[in-house]
């Protein structure tokens, strides 16, 4: 993919919540901007920084679950700029001709993509800019139709996204399209910020967020539940990330929920 950055408006004066959850990641895709709101994050909750790896290491862990359960086609919405493994380096190494369609709607996101297209030779990847909040025009987008096969099983991820997206219908409108369009078999997997066990330390980080000009809605566990209606949930149902299905890999033993502070799961279409 030609990525020209000088096209695009990376708008390097303002905090980016990509940018932000890179250096909570501790990369190197973020500038002052977004550091000086990383540390105001990080000065109303400390956490922060445990809470992105938990759910990195969420992604990794259920992305790995899928590909052994067989999954064999991947759709991750709000990718994030890359940060190694990557989705597909997680789900190829499991299943090599595992295809993939990333996107964003982060223009730093799309300038960084190359790094999601080193496929393995046997498998796909793609990138598809585009916003969540416009399913069905990213069903649609050549860079999906020409990876995924639309009548087999897909496994969509939406990890720590819709927080991103506020407003009660907004978030789950978008979930309930994916959802109707997607044939049997089909698996989603989320992750959401929750304000469940510490309701002030998340408020301020919301506030702080706001401030940035991203705003943020962290849910509760039923809201949460919800997304899934009507699907199967997979075992072990909803959990805080770190607890979902932990491995000797991921030693998140001394991880609290406080600290994690997202709910991670994944659910089947009948
Ligand atoms: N899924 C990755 C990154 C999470 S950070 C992970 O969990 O590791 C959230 C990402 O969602 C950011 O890259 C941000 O740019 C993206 N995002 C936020 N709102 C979006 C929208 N409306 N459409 C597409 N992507 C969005």
């Amino acid at each position: 993919m030609a990525a020209d950055e000088g096209a695009v408006d990376l708008e390097l004066d303002r905090a980016h919540s990509a940018r932000m959850y890179d250096y909570f990641l501790g990369g190197t895709t973020n500038f002052p901007a977004d550091r000086e709101q990383a540390g105001r994050a990080m000065a109303v909750f400390p956490a922060v920084l445990v809470a992105a790896r938990a759910n990195r290491q969420f992604m990794h862990r259920s992305v790995r679950h899928l590909a052994q359960l067989g999954m064999r086609q991947f759709l991750d919405v709000g990718t994030g700029i890359p940060t190694s493994p990557n989705l597909h380096e997680v789900a190829q190494q499991v299943v090599p001709e595992a295809r993939v369609v990333y996107t964003d709607n982060d223009p730093i996101v799309l300038t960084h993509a190359q790094a999601l297209l080193r496929s393995r030779p046997e498998g796909r990847t793609a990138y598809s800019q585009g916003d969540a909040r416009d399913p069905e025009a990213l069903m649609k987008s050549p860079e999906l139709t020409e990876t995924l096969d639309l009548n087999r099983p897909v496994a969509l991820s939406l990890i720590a996204l819709l927080h991103f997206i506020p407003g009660e219908r907004a978030a789950h409108e978008i979930v309930e399209y994916f959802k109707d369009v997607l044939p049997s078999g089909s698996t989603l997997t989320i992750s959401h910020v929750t304000p469940d066990f510490d309701p002030d330390a998340i408020a301020s980080t919301v506030r702080t967020y706001k401030a940035a000009g991203s705003p943020v809605q962290a849910r509760s566990r039923e809201e949460f539940t919800r997304f899934f209606d009507g699907w199967e949930l997979l075992d072990p149902g909803v959990t805080v990330t770190h607890r979902w299905r932990p491995d000797a890999e991921h030693d998140l033993s001394q991880v609290t929920d406080a600290e994690a502070a997202c709910y991670g799961a994944v659910a089947r279409k009948p």
